[in-house]
């Protein structure tokens, strides 16, 4: 058999494949949709009605169909505009909160402008917060077992969703970006026997994630209004408001800005990203 028979055969079966899997996406969401249920009854009558008028030769009725083919995708297109417009935000979704997403300057210093004064705000009353910004390793297991949001990042969101008593105060919210994906993720806590026993749950979750993946997630405890941060595979507890800050604003930056600092020492690294930054 040649390569182009082969090539031939290929493209046939890719051409059926994918005929088939549009075919099942569309049944699927006709089925939880009315206006599309009806659509397709009504294309299925006007088919019958189209055969009917052929078979008998009707030419007043053809010829109203013609007028119906040439001009019902359009009309399709205007009644179905939201939904089309749904689906192709969702289909673009995966790319606009992508995990690679990077941030502008602009878009950087607004996302640590809000998460700062939340964490400001949960400091001074005292409310328990676990906030892990995605990075490089995906964190999609988490979201699909929390609540999406898909928000703009901002701070009235974040007191919000973190207010004691609340439906989604449990749990941790995923960034990504400069959205918030998701709130109430639970994560995998840290077996850590070197993490000190007064440190709970929340700390736990905080460190689990950032063992297995390169996430770093803030926390401010909610029983002493501490700053804390975990990142790979290590806590630190009890930071400043500027060390919280400088290590924000590093976890924003793309991970090549990161690597380029990384000769200086740590002391240097934490200047030079406030530098990058400023
Ligand atoms: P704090 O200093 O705020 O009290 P802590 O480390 O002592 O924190 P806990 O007091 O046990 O932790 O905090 C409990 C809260 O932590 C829960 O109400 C929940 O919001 C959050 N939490 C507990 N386990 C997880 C988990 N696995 N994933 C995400 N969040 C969790
Ligand atoms: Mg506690």
């Amino acid at each position: 058999m040649s390569l182009a028979v082969l090539w031939n055969s290929f493209t046939k079966i890719l051409d059926i494949c994918i005929i088939w899997i549009a075919i099942y996406y569309i049944i699927k969401n006709v089925k939880n949709n009315i206006k599309m249920t009806l659509l397709i009854k009504g294309i299925i009558i006007v088919l019958i009605v189209k055969v009917i008028s052929e078979v008998l030769n009707l030419y007043t009725v053809g010829m109203l169909l013609e007028y119906v083919f040439e001009w019902g995708p359009l009309a399709v297109i205007v009644i179905f505009q939201p939904e089309i417009r749904s689906v192709l935000e969702s289909l673009g979704r995966t790319q606009l909160l992508g995990r690679n997403k990077v941030l502008t300057v602009d878009e950087r210093e607004k996302a640590v402008y809000e998460i700062m004064k939340a964490v400001d705000f949960f400091h001074k009353n005292k409310i328990g917060a676990l906030m892990v910004i995605e990075r490089e390793v995906s964190l999609q297991q988490y979201i699909e077992g929390a609540q999406k949001i898909y928000a703009d990042l901002n701070e009235a969101l974040l007191e919000t969703i973190f207010f004691p008593n609340t439906a989604l105060h449990d749990g941790g919210v995923i960034i990504q970006g400069n959205r918030i994906t998701c709130a109430g993720a639970v994560f995998k806590t840290s077996m850590n026997p070197d993490l000190s026993k007064k440190l709970g749950t929340r700390h736990r979750a905080a460190l689990g994630i950032a063992e297995e993946s390169d996430a770093i997630a803030l926390i401010v405890s909610e029983e002493t209004g501490k700053f804390s941060i975990a990142q790979d595979g290590k806590l630190d507890y009890n930071l400043t408001t500027e060390e919280f800050r400088m290590r924000l604003i590093e976890a924003l930056s793309p991970k090549k800005e990161v690597f380029f600092d990384a000769k200086d020492t740590d002391d240097d690294e934490e200047e030079s990203a406030g530098d990058n930054n400023a």
